[in-house]
């Protein structure tokens, strides 16, 4: 028999996490079902599980995506991305260098920064109780 030849990445995600994380793709806006996830806890990459951002840096933007105004302490990487004729800077996991979003430089105070996440590169992991 044939072994399969599919990488890890594919058989270890969906296929709308393959898309967004290892083909930097971006989830149609309003679709991701973290969009209005207001629980507490804390929002980890959907590639290798390390934890990215608090739900206390989380904000409604009205973009469509979750939005953070500040990831966690050296667990993402910025990179510039001139993809698509834009001028953006690309939000990428320092662990797997999975593909998360974009960082925009029009969020709210105190850091003015919008970190723009795809919801299916993230998966949430509520407080304990
Ligand atoms: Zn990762």
């Amino acid at each position: 028999m044939l072994k399969n030849k599919k990488n890890n990445w594919e058989q270890k995600l969906t296929p709308k996490q393959y898309k967004v994380l290892r083909k930097k793709e971006t989830e149609p806006p309003f679709s991701g079902k973290l969009l209005y996830n207001k629980k507490k806890g804390v929002y980890a990459c959907a590639g290798c599980g390390q934890k990215l951002f608090s739900s206390k840096t989380k904000f409604d933007s009205g973009s469509g995506w979750p939005s953070f105004f500040k990831a966690l302490k050296n667990k993402v990487v910025l990179k510039p991305d001139h993809s698509h004729g834009m001028e953006r800077t690309e939000v990428i996991c320092s662990n797997c260098g999975s593909h998360l979003g974009h960082l925009f430089p029009d969020g709210p105070q105190p850091t003015g920064q919008r970190y723009c996440i795809n919801s299916a590169a993230l998966k949430f992991k509520s407080k304990s109780k």
